[in-house]
């Protein structure tokens, strides 16, 4: 660590803001921990007001000319960034395990190549954007996507650049500016983001990382005026807080928000399948948004269920997450592993019992945990608890499923596990959620559709949802006659 660099993994890390093109200072900073060891990142740039209106009017000054760079070439230069991303995958992942502590490898198979194919997806859907023209009595009715204006984007610390490159790559095509503020857990990958998109040829201003902690930076950025567009991933206090703060100059939000997403188990499922799903939701440590945290499973078969998980889960390797066995690395913060383990000892004060885990472990780790006994109304049901817990209820037939499955304030995710075509397309028209998977889980297509319902979240990202949220989305009504008064 040496002035305004740190050096994490053997990778070179600018701990400064990047605004206008430029790195810029702050007087004041905060320090970066890796959850492997606690051990120091670096200390990081810690932005306020003063550092948040100067992105934005870096953000305003470069607008007009990238919202009229014609969208081949903006598409050119997404796909520039992306090579870059591929190019320095390896840093990437390297730097995003020692700071967010999720697993090396995949960060290196999956995360990464994910964080490129953003760039790539939205470049390329931007220049098949097309909408059919309407005829009104012969007036001709064309649909077109207009750039906003500079955009603040707000990002969570467990998945940080693959959540930061969703909001960033469909902005920067739809032809806005980007003010990006990541979280203070995690603030190193948007740094390296900065350098790429700049050795890319994005001109200056047009992406800007501000770092600091959003209860410093963040009401300067979500009520400032110039700001046409805020999208936000992350908790659902936090939404509360920026959707007020945005409220008095009316600026659009898209809030992707947490979730308490039920796995449902139906007797005619097979069952290996549906306990392979469920130990799946210990993935990333259980610091997953769309994890299904609460199994409801059909009485019958709860008993065969639950063994087969036990046995499953019992071949999770805990550890470190640069090691290529481990399966379920740390969670990410002190003070995050005594919010889970509170709600543990919580639920098992109000009688609930541990199947397996409830262990706080040295460092930062949490043993995998699954819970029974557990009453509907009660705490661990309906809060999301953001590690590696999971409830487990039972059900008698499909109405009580599909009662117990919505009976959150929540509406993310749902998984089906069943046997039955009919059972599914039934089940899932009657589920609140803005994703619903059957006998499988988190895959899914760019091209579609992705948000929360409830308190999981306002509006959709995905494919030409993004471009529809991003842009102004224009309908120009042309007369039938000619174009000097002439028919
Ligand atoms: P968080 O505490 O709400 O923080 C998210 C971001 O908001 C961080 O960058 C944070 O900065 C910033 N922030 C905090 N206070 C702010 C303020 N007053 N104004 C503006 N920004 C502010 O959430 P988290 O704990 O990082 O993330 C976990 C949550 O995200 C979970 O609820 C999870 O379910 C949800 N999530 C949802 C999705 C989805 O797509 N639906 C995906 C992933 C995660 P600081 O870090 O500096 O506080
Ligand atoms: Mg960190």
């Amino acid at each position: 660590m040496s002035g305004h660099l740190t050096t994490v993994a053997g990778v070179a890390v600018d701990t400064r803001h990047w605004i206008g093109g430029q790195r810029v200072a702050s007087a004041a900073a905060f320090t970066d921990h890796s959850p492997i060891d606690g051990s120091v990142l670096g200390e990081i740039a810690r932005g306020a007001a003063a550092e948040a209106d100067a992105a934005v009017a870096a953000a305003t000054a470069a607008f007009p000319a990238w919202a009229a760079t014609p969208r081949a070439e903006r598409a050119r230069l997404l796909h520039a960034i992306a090579d870059g991303v591929e190019r320095r995958l390896e840093d990437l992942a390297a730097v995003e395990t020692a700071d967010n502590g999720a697993l090396l490898r995949s960060h290196r198979r999956g995360v990464m190549p994910r964080v490129a194919h953003n760039f790539r997806f939205f470049a390329d859907r931007l220049l098949t954007l097309d909408h059919e023209d309407f005829d009104t009595r012969g007036h001709t009715n064309h649909i077109s996507w207009d750039p906003a204006g500079p955009c603040v984007l707000i990002t969570p610390w467990n998945a940080p650049l693959m959540l930061a490159t969703w909001k960033v790559a469909p902005a920067l095509a739809a032809g806005n500016t980007v003010v990006l503020k990541p979280a203070e857990w995690t603030p190193l990958t948007a740094s390296l983001l900065a350098d790429i998109a700049a050795e890319a040829g994005l001109p200056a201003g047009v992406l800007n990382v501000v770092q600091g902690l959003g209860s410093e930076i963040g009401d300067a950025l979500t009520s400032h005026p110039d700001v046409r567009r805020i999208s936000f991933t992350g908790s659902v206090p936090t939404a509360k807080h920026i959707a007020a703060s945005a409220a008095p100059q009316l600026t659009p939000l898209s809030l992707e928000l947490g979730g308490k997403s039920p796995l449902l188990v139906f007797a005619d499922a097979d069952l290996d399948l549906a306990a392979a799903l469920a130990v799946e939701q210990y993935d990333n440590a259980g610091q997953v948004c769309l994890a299904a945290t609460r199994l409801l499973v059909e009485e019958s078969v709860a008993e065969e269920f639950t063994r087969r998980f036990v046995e499953k889960a019992a071949q999770l390797t805990q550890g470190d997450p640069r090691e290529e066995a481990t399966d379920l690395g740390p969670n990410i913060h002190p003070r995050q592993l005594e919010k889970i383990d509170g709600f543990v000892r919580r639920a098992i004060a109000a009688g609930a019992r541990a199947v397996i885990g409830g262990t706080r472990l040295e460092g930062q780790y949490y043993t995998p945990t699954l819970l029974t006994d557990v009453a509907q109304d009660s705490e661990i049901v309906q809060e999301e608890v953001f590690g590696p817990v999971l409830t487990l209820q039972t059900f008698r037939d499909e109405a009580e499923a599909v009662r117990l499955a919505n009976d959150t304030r929540f509406g993310l995710a749902a998984t089906l596990a069943t046997g039955s075509r009919e059972r599914a397309e039934r089940v899932t028209g009657q589920l609140v959620a803005g994703t619903v998977w059957v006998n499988c889980f988190f895959v899914r297509d760019l091209r579609a559709p992705f948000g929360g319902s409830r308190h999981s979240g306002v509006g959709r990202e995905g494919g030409t949802w993004s471009f529809d949220f991003y842009c102004d989305v224009k309908n120009t009504v042309s007369a039938p006659k000619g174009w000097n008064g002439h028919g």
